[in-house]
């Protein structure tokens, strides 16, 4: 393939063009499957030297390499490496264990995933880092939050529940102006829209699980690094012994290859669903920054070149258990964890439960919800369905 200019071209372009080497795969247009522990040196000097392009199971294999050049030339010139980790969740704790350590303090974001939340509460504190929690809104006023031995701001745009779009932008020039390392959860608008790291961020983590897998069979972690961080986050994934099954790798892969034509129509279905359902009587307010009237709209267009299919909307108040007949009654909108795949679901939520520097008073009943790759007249009828339960139970 011809690869030899890969930043001339479109991000569209470059997800098919990249980690494609037609000759070795025999003419097959993707690589196999490498199952694989070890790997043999052709000579004791080569076993002596650990000399080879690669070198054992875990350090990674031809599948391995295709997929990270291909996520390495999605990111743009700024990405110095792409590692590979289990889960979204071993992405974020890899990244702060390799980043981190005992005697540091750690700036987190408000609305960030709660299993990040509960990763710094449980194992950072345990091993002496100490976490403050600030307002996504915060901006450049997050000066105010840093200590001496603030090493690190986490933060995630926007938050997968709540959908407050913090300025990436500000937050890096202060933690930058500190020595501190910006690290960004871009589960939500994968580089395909959000290009964390021509943005200030030092590491994007990506929860694959979700768009990148696209199809809700795989789990996969990824964390992208720039040169400054990149020797960090390479030494933690090989101390800390994490890799990702092969089979896993390979989807992924496949999935990055129809990324932009999934993404654009989750942007398109997830935007025309929103303004659907911001006429609807039985909404008071739909949290999704790509519409004009979101509190986070100006920042969504200004760092972000697109929506992905997750959003939420808050009810006008109803009882729990009228809430969960309408769920119930949903055929189309199936009810679990997890987002990003080809179908859509629905769940409720409330954040209040564990927010600590923000108060979260919506004023009524909140769901996510996840648009998938239905049409859209069919999911607005299944919603119907859904409201006319939902008010026949109040
Ligand atoms: C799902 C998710 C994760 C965790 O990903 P897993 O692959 O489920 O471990 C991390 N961050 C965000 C924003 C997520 O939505």
């Amino acid at each position: 393939m011809d690869s030899s200019h890969p930043q001339e071209q479109q991000a569209e372009t470059r997800l098919v063009t990249s980690g494609r080497d037609t000759k070795a795969q025999k003419g097959f247009v993707n690589p196999p499957v490498f199952h694989g522990s070890t790997v043999l040196y052709p000579t004791a000097e080569d076993l002596h030297a650990h000399r080879g392009e690669f070198t054992y199971g875990r350090h990674g294999s031809p599948t391995t390499k295709a997929f990270q050049e291909t996520l390495t030339a999605l990111e743009g010139p700024q990405c110095a490496g792409v590692g590979i980790v289990p889960s979204g969740l071993s992405a974020i704790s890899t990244t702060l264990l390799s980043v981190l350590k005992a005697g540091d303090h750690i700036l987190v974001v408000d609305n960030v995933y709660r299993p990040t939340r509960n990763f710094c509460n449980g194992m950072l504190t345990r091993y002496g880092v100490e976490t403050t929690y600030f307002d996504p809104l915060i901006g450049a006023d997050i000066e105010k939050l840093f200590k001496p031995n603030t090493r690190a701001v986490l933060v995630e745009a926007p938050g997968s529940q709540s959908f407050e779009m913090p300025d990436i932008r500000a937050i890096a020039d202060v933690a930058h102006g500190r020595g501190a390392l910006v690290i960004d959860d871009n589960t939500w608008a994968t580089p395909l829209y959000h290009r964390s790291l021509e943005q200030g961020v030092d590491i994007s983590m990506q929860a694959a699980t979700k768009y990148i897998g696209g199809h809700s069979d795989i789990m996969f972690g990824t964390i992208s690094a720039n040169a400054k961080a990149w020797p960090m986050i390479a030494e933690g994934i090989r101390l800390l012994g994490v890799c990702a099954g092969p089979d896993d790798v390979f989807l992924a892969l496949r999935g990055l290859r129809t990324l932009s034509v999934r993404l654009a129509q989750h942007h398109r279905s997830g935007l025309e669903m929103a303004r659907w359902l911001a006429g609807r009587p039985e909404v008071a307010r739909v949290l999704h920054p790509g519409l004009e009237t979101d509190p986070g709209h100006a920042i969504w267009k200004r760092d972000f070149t697109g929506a992905s299919g997750l959003f939420s909307i808050v009810l006008k108040p109803a009882p729990q258990q009228a809430v969960d007949t309408m769920l119930n009654t949903l055929k189309l909108f199936g009810m679990g964890f997890s987002w990003g795949g080809f179908e859509s679901l629905a769940i409720p939520f409330d954040c209040d439960a564990y927010r600590t520097a923000t108060k979260w008073a919506p004023g009524g009943p909140t769901l996510r919800l996840h648009i998938g790759l239905e049409s859209t007249d069919d999911l607005k009828a299944d919603l119907d369905r859904g409201f006319a339960a939902l008010k026949a139970a109040m």
